[in-house]
């Protein structure tokens, strides 16, 4: 109800009109189907339209329905006078309800059910309309206020039916036929069955059916809004006539929004809604690992019903301080150029960040490639993406092995906004089941811009107002309080963890635009990718000068925080001095090994997809090359003498490996050792 509304429903009190009047405008208006667009239609003098409405509509409320017409507001006029009515009831201490039947109630039925709203609703009379509806088949359904009491055979033979198939689905996963046993043991199962179905039917007890119910009075773009249900909560599933459900979205006085989850086919103004009292949420259990799901936690795969095991909400509020533990174990994404420079730990949260096709997907892909036998659980959560591209990605972590131990839940492009909304929470869900078995957990989020996007056609649908960019206020929030939720737990909660890495697409390398700014202060670091050096062949494209881990550091081995000290400031000079040195044809010798260093380093970054490195190569790899092992090797064999000398220290030199991987320090002795290994093979 807007405040223009309201002005006019003030006409009315103010006339006092009486309440049968406005019962007759309303049946009038019900009536006359054409007349609302008689009244708009600007080829009609607004003389004549006066003239309609002074024949057709009572004395009473001519003045009123005028001065909507002139006020252009003819299409809220129905509503404004059912408001009028409910106020008009509610000051006089009377109720309306209305009851459903098959048999007619007896007269003293009639006088139970009448004290029975009285006393329930505190109000001294009571205004009962009857309706015969055989549909319900028995029983009857009373509607009063914003409850509904429903005592109908239908509901309860629906409730039966939902419930014994629920029982011999449980059934028949619980005691699956063994296919060496014979015909006896399928009769004494199905014996089995009939008696604990039987008993179900006997034990069925249609509770007390009290349901809290409102009514569709705006629908659209997957957007409903309710009147009544006074007493609906902030993210409440509710339940459409039609059987999709919604998620409640926006409260106000009288109304509430809710988001659709689902086809608005069959819907129309004045559909019920029913409240189910629960929060929106998704079933989860082990049996997700391997599977591709939709935002809700349904298959999509084609691979059948997900058992579960129990059910997470999806909005859960973040672990407190207390509970956490600071990151100290590494997360290795096998990425040479990350995991030396921008180390990530289990429980932080990183941001890749970069233009479109930089190679932000492929980090994260080969991130959770790499956590094969490491006992990370990974989920991978595609927003607002074609449906090809994730099934191109499914097929990639299918071939590398990597689908036994991920779950990929997508909102494709083609999904409508709300899905695409909660998908990201749906999948920390997951993730949260998970890590409360003190798992330690990947999720990655593909990508945040799409879902602020969707967040937004969402927000203006709902008509809240828009801010920067047309975003809504709040979508800030929408991140902090999603990756918030990736800690890592103390021993006392599980010692679990969840790691995060959101992606996030910018435009020309602008990261200074809304959202990128907000997710980047959210984050515990960002990897910048550049279309630049993606274009001149360095891949993976991080930019070291833009790129910060702020707490991987303390997860890194000491190994490689000894190998890969220097590293970030070399190329930062090798940077500084290659364009300072771009047009100088003459090089001192200090300037041009400075170069030559430099320009190793960045052929050592460069890694080709889907091979990630594992800990000992890598250091092994710096080791060579920041203690000038790699000086003469021209540029063009820097990759086969990389193979090369793995392949050496794999056959000659095992037990540095073994070393390396073990203890994770490199002491003095063994960088002895190594060296003399390296040499060896260069001799
Ligand atoms: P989008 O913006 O479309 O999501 P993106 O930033 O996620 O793109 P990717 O899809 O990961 O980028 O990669 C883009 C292309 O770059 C792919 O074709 C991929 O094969 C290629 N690519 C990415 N990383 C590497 C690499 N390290 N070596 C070789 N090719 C790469
Ligand atoms: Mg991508």
């Amino acid at each position: 109800m807007t405040e223009n509304e309201r002005n006019y429903i003030r006409i009315l009190v103010q006339k006092n009109v009486p309440i049968e009047i406005a019962d007759e405008t309303k049946k009038i208006l019900s009536v006359c189907d054409n007349l609302p667009d008689t009244l708009k239609n600007p080829v009609v003098t607004d003389e004549e339209k006066h003239s309609i409405i002074r024949q057709i509509f009572p004395k009473e409320v001519q003045s009123f329905v005028i001065s909507v017409c002139d006020g252009g507001a003819v299409d809220s006029l129905a509503r404004m006078i059912d408001e009028y009515t409910e106020l008009c009831i509610e000051k006089q201490g009377s109720i309306r309800a209305v009851v459903r039947y098959v048999t007619p109630l007896t007269e003293t039925q009639q006088e139970d059910m009448k004290s029975f709203i009285k006393e329930k609703f505190g109000r001294n009379d009571v205004n009962i309309e009857y309706r015969c509806d055989p549909d319900i088949i028995g029983g009857f359904i009373l509607n009063a206020g914003d409850y509904e009491y429903d005592k109908s055979y239908r509901t309860s033979l629906k409730l039966m039916r939902e419930t014994l198939k629920h029982r011999t689905n449980k059934l028949n996963s619980s005691e699956a036929p063994d296919a060496l046993e014979g015909e006896i043991d399928h009769a004494k199962r199905a014996n089995d069955i009939i008696s604990v179905l039987k008993s179900e039917v006997s034990d069925f007890d249609h509770k007390s059916g009290v349901t809290e119910t409102g009514y569709i009075t705006r629908m659209g773009d997957g957007i409903a809004v309710i009147h009544g249900m006074n007493h609906v909560m902030y993210g409440e599933l509710v339940e459409f006539e039609n059987g999709v459900r919604g998620i409640i979205q926006n409260i106000e006085t009288r109304t509430c929004g809710a988001v659709l989850l689902g086809s608005d086919h069959g819907l129309t103004e004045g559909s019920s809604v029913t409240r189910t009292g629960k929060r929106a949420g998704v079933g989860v259990s082990d049996a997700l690992l391997g599977r591709v799901v939709d935002a809700l936690g349904s298959p999509i795969d084609g691979l059948g019903t997900i058992p579960a095991e129990d059910y997470f909400p999806i909005e859960r509020e973040a672990p407190g301080v207390v509970e956490r533990k600071s990151v100290t174990v590494p997360l290795e994404t096998g990425i040479l150029a990350i995991d030396s420079m921008f180390p990530i730990g289990r429980g932080q949260r990183e941001l890749i960040i970069g233009d479109r096709q930089t190679g932000k997907t492929s980090i994260a892909v080969d991130t959770i490639i790499n956590q094969k036998g490491k006992d990370v659980i990974c989920v991978y959560v595609a927003i607002g993406q074609k449906s090809s591209t994730v099934a191109k990605l499914v097929n990639t972590l299918k071939e590398n092995g990597a689908m036994d131990y991920s779950i990929v839940v997508s909102a494709s492009a083609s999904d409508p906004a709300p899905f695409q909304y909660i998908a990201p929470y749906s999948g920390t869900a997951m993730a949260e089941y998970f890590m409360a078995k003190g798992k330690d957990v990947l999720i990655v989020y593909d990508d945040l811009s799409k879902h602020a996007v969707a967040y937004r056609a969402m927000s203006l649908l709902l008509h809240r107002p828009p801010g920067r960019e047309a975003y809504p206020g709040d979508v800030f929030y929408l991140h902090s309080r999603l990756l918030e939720r990736s800690s890592r737990m103390d021993d006392e909660h599980g010692g679990g963890s969840i790691t995060a890495l959101p992606i996030i697409e910018t435009l020309a390398g602008d990261v200074s635009a809304y959202i990128p700014t907000n997710v980047i202060s959210i984050t515990d670091g960002q990897i910048f990718l550049e279309s630049e050096l993606f274009f001149s062949g360095m891949r993976p494209a991080v930019n070291v000068g833009l790129s910060v881990s702020r707490v991987g550091g303390a997860a890194q081995t000491k190994a490689m925080k000894k190998v890969s000290g220097t590293l970030r400031i070399d190329l930062a000079q090798f940077r500084e001095m290659e364009i300072f040195t771009q047009f100088s044809s003459e090089l001192d010798p200090a300037t041009t090994e400075l170069l030559n260093h430099g320009r190793l380093l960045m052929e050592i970054l460069k890694q080709p997809l889907y091979s990630p490195l594992p800990h000992h190569e890598q250091v092994i790899i710096l080791y060579a090359a920041t203690h000038g092992f790699m000086k003469d090797v021209p540029l063009k064999e820097v990759r086969e003498f990389r193979t090369n000398l793995l392949g050496y220290m794999r056959i000659y030199a095992n037990d540095i490996i073994k070393e390396i991987d073990t203890e994770k320090v490199l002491s003095d002795d063994l960088c002895k050792r190594l060296e003399k290994v390296i040499s060896d093979f260069k001799g």
